[in-house]
């Protein structure tokens, strides 16, 4: 990092900047024909009530399963996508992927009560003409409810949003989808804004949640986080939290007053078969 500081000239003579460069490039290459060839697949993670811990629902995340590099994470790709538009059809893919998901969950955990699967949705999905029709459409395609689904958009996406780009997210607001504001903190967003967006859960951003790690945690965060909860509940807001490690993070966060959580302290993202189990695990114990 302290390298980029001096310029583009010193990252072409560094040989690890040149590597990041050609597979980046790479990458963009392979990027349009991979949705074709079946190379992504998505993980979920699951949301946990930090009241009574039962699982209620749970966060798709895409990966690449790229045939020379393996594994990627999407932070590696999605701005690729982004750049490229593939994010449209790609978006499209995961959302539809994730909504036969909670279909085939709700078809064999009735018992388990209603799970609820949550989307992330990048700002170049929101500003897509066919976002609303196509999200119906995924919906009935699959007989899913739309309070089956949570639609994440980061606050910085909405940051300075006009209104004809919460056209379709109140759209969508209207017919029971719930659309959550993900790393909610790490933007300056006007709280008092807030009002003006259809969102109804905010999800804490995994910063807050890092700073719990001390008993009893730092004084000001505390404070910032018991601020933006009674706020959000004062609005009628869900709060989640991402990126729980540990036991007393939760119970630090619990305290705190958030509803609900998701992090490796409860599970990693997984295949869908392990969300099965867990979802029996939940409604037989
Ligand atoms: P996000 O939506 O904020 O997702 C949470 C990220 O935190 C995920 O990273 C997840 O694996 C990670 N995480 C969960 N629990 C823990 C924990 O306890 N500790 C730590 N250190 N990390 C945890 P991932 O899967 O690498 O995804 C990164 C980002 O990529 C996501 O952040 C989301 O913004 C984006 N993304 C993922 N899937 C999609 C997608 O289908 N479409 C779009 N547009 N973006 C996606
Ligand atoms: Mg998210
Ligand atoms: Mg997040
Ligand atoms: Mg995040």
């Amino acid at each position: 990092r302290a390298k980029s500081a001096g310029g583009n000239r010193f990252e072409l003579a560094d040989p690890e900047a040149d590597a990041r460069a050609i597979t980046r490039h790479g990458l963009t290459t392979a990027l349009p024909t991979a949705l074709d060839r079946g190379e992504f697949f998505i993980e979920y993670q699951p949301l946990v009530h930090l009241g009574d811990g039962s699982v209620r629902g749970a966060e798709a995340l895409v990966r690449w399963l790229h045939p020379q590099h393996g594994v990627l994470g999407p932070d590696r790709f999605i701005p690729l996508a982004e750049h490229t538009g593939l994010i449209v059809p790609l978006g499209r893919w995961v959302l539809e992927q994730s909504v036969r998901q909670a279909r085939d969950w709700r078809d064999r955990h009735a018992e388990a009560g209603p799970l609820r699967i949550n989307v992330n949705l990048s700002p170049c999905q929101l500003t897509h003409p066919g976002l609303v029709q196509d999200t119906v459409e995924i919906l009935e395609g699959a007989g899913v409810d739309p309070d089956a689904l949570c639609l994440e958009v980061t606050e910085s996406a909405l940051i300075g949003a006009d209104d004809d780009l919460l056209k379709p997210l109140r759209r969508l607001a209207e017919m029971g989808v719930d659309i959550a504001l993900d790393d909610f903190g790490t933007g300056y967003s006007n709280l008092a804004n807030l009002r003006r967006l259809p969102v109804s859960v905010l999800k804490l951003d995994r910063s807050f949640t890092q700073s719990m790690q001390q008993f009893p945690a730092d004084p000001v965060d505390l404070k910032i986080v018991e601020g933006i909860v009674s706020l959000a509940h004062s609005l009628n807001l869900a709060v989640t939290v991402e990126g729980v490690e540990t036991g007393a993070q939760a119970e630090q966060l619990r305290i705190l007053g958030c509803d609900t959580a998701q992090g490796w302290y409860y599970a990693r993202p997984g295949p869908p078969e392990r969300l099965h189990e867990l979802a029996l695990v939940d409604a037989t114990g």
